[in-house]
């Protein structure tokens, strides 16, 4: 089963993709995950990223696809994966297709979290992560049962650099001009599924796992 998570930064794709690669087993890609791993180890991958991430642009297509292709030859890819992040560009989308087609894989699903942009500000800036985990908890619409520590393993929250007025200000306008136009090119291959991220997160997952299991 190999799925894809489209949605505006915000829209809840971190969220849901930790409940759904439990319930089907899948490895989660996410690229914004694997740049900030690169960051705090230092690669040259993360000396690349950094600059891009911290002024709220996308980071270059070679360096994403890159580290794409190399994500999705390891073993745990060949019984599916759910990837979160990626593709934000038709460049990085038409990459995917020649990776995948080149061992005769392809999509089974591309769901697009629908959330309007009016609430992504309060997502974002509100947004708190495991330090350990990286789970995604909410100040205000999805706490931790204790503050600033996470419930799956008492991690303590950090709030993202990125996660700041202006830089989301800038991702958002990454995200109008260079990955919306992704979903006409899903819906024009059949594939786009749409769901509402402004509903509750048991209730997105619940439409997720529907669509999923068809
Ligand atoms: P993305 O990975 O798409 O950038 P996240 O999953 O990190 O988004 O969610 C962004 C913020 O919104 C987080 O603080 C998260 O707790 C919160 N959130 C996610 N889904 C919902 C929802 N359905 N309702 C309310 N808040 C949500
Ligand atoms: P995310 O964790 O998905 O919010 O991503 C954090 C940041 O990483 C983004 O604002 C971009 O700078 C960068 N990034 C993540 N995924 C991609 C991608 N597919 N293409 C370009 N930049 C990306
Ligand atoms: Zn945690």
């Amino acid at each position: 089963m190999n799925i894809l998570f489209m949605g505006p930064p915000g829209a809840g794709k971190g969220t849901q993709a930790a409940e759904i690669v439990k319930t089907f087993g899948l490895p989660h890609i996410s690229t914004g995950d694997a740049f900030r791993l690169a960051i705090k180890q230092g690669t040259p991958v993360g000396l690349k990223a950094k600059s891009f991430i911290d002024q709220g642009l996308l980071v270059p297509d070679d360096v994403t696809i890159g580290i794409v292709e190399e994500r999705l030859q390891l073993p745990d890819c060949k019984e599916g994966f759910l990837l979160d992040g990626f593709p934000r560009t038709l460049s990085q989308a038409e990459a995917l297709d020649d990776i995948l087609g080149r061992s005769d894989a392809s999509l089974d699903h591309v769901i697009n979290l629908n959330v309007d942009r009016g609430l992504l500000m309060a997502r974002l800036t509100g947004r708190r992560i495991c330090s350990v985990c990286g789970a995604s908890y909410h100040l205000i619409f999805n706490p931790p049962k204790q503050e600033g520590i996470c419930d799956n393993d008492g991690g303590e929250l950090y709030q993202r650099p990125d996660d700041n007025e202006e830089s989301v200000g800038k991702r958002l306008d990454e995200y109008d001009t260079k990955t919306a136009p992704l979903l006409a090119f899903y819906d024009n291959k059949g594939l786009l599924r749409q769901v509402n991220g402004e509903n509750d997160i048991h209730v997105v997952t619940s439409e997720i796992v529907s669509l999923v299991r068809g």
